[in-house]
């Protein structure tokens, strides 16, 4: 059997469309060999999916996708192979995810103000996880209500850096981040790149930083990555000597480009993450 690997995606636990047991389920349906659900800030959905994965004899890890400020950017690190009950680390979850409540009023004020009233109520209507009230929810809820066609959309237009609905949050340090993680037995590694608007210097610093604080791994192939994101992100993984990963970041059908077990394959020279997690 030739292995599939995919190690970043979520669940209803965040932002997820399905619940844990059904990821699992629709992973091993597109083939999927060896998975890890990565939900935003939160691990409460690991032991279901676990189970899960146990009855279709599915390879599991546990993971987590922690939401980190750097530069004024929101970066994502993903821990892979964590100990999902380890203190420190919920811990640090529970802190990163008590900022979302007073967030999701601050921007359901600033919607209210450009006249879009009564978001943050649809989108706690739309979240699986009280606690985990997400800008997808928001969006999700905009295109419920026919605002706009679909939830890119609304992210260019509210909720994106800069626009009215965005506001500034402050999340967990990099090394409080990779910290949580190296201390649950995990590695850490860097999600998706390519997304983060920052000048070369900046991203430069941000993988000297994660590097001296422990950080091992970079998503090399990712859902919201290009073919030449893909092959920057290689020469990053070559010249930094990082573990390269695998991962479609699927939130649902018809919301994520790439599904479940579907990324390309890692260029063969990299030394592949899960060589440390089987
Ligand atoms: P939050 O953690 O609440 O800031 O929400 C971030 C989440 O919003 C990401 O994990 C994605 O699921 C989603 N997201 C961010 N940007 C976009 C976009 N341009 N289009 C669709 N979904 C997005
Ligand atoms: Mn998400
Ligand atoms: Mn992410
Ligand atoms: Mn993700």
């Amino acid at each position: 059997m030739t292995a599939n690997v995919d190690l970043h995606c979520h669940s209803t636990v965040s932002d997820g469309w399905l619940t844990p047991s059904e990821v699992v389920r629709r992973a091993a349906m597109n083939g999927v060999t060896l998975l890890a659900l990565t939900d935003h800030d939160e691990v409460s959905g690991i032991d279901e999916a676990r189970r899960t994965a146990d009855e279709l004899g599915l390879d599991f890890v546990a993971g987590v996708e922690i939401s980190v400020s750097l530069f004024g950017e929101t970066i994502h690190v993903v821990g892979l192979g964590i100990d999902h009950h380890h203190g420190p680390l919920l811990e640090g979850l529970g802190a990163v995810r008590s900022g979302r409540g007073e967030r999701a009023e601050r921007m359901d004020a600033e919607l209210a103000a450009i006249g879009i009233h009564g978001t943050l109520a649809g989108a706690r209507r739309l979240a699986g996880n009280p606690a985990l009230v997400s800008r997808a929810h928001f969006a999700r809820h905009l295109v419920s209500i026919g605002l706009m066609p679909d939830v890119n959309t609304v992210f260019r237009y509210y909720l994106a850096k800069g626009k009215p609905g965005f506001v500034q949050h402050e999340w967990a340090t990099l090394e409080e981040a990779v910290g949580w993680i190296l201390g649950a037995g995990g590695i850490a590694v860097l999600a998706h790149p390519a997304r983060y608007r920052l000048s070369g210097l900046q991203m430069d610093a941000l993988l000297d930083r994660f590097i001296a604080c422990g950080g091992e791994g970079i998503e090399v192939v990712s859902g919201a990555h290009t073919p030449a994101d893909m092959q920057k992100f290689a020469s990053v993984a070559r010249s930094r000597g990082l573990l390269a990963s695998r991962a479609s970041d699927f939130h649902g059908e018809n919301e994520s480009p790439v599904d479940l077990g579907r990324c390309n394959p890692l260029p063969a020279d990299l030394i592949p993450v899960w060589s440390r997690l089987i």
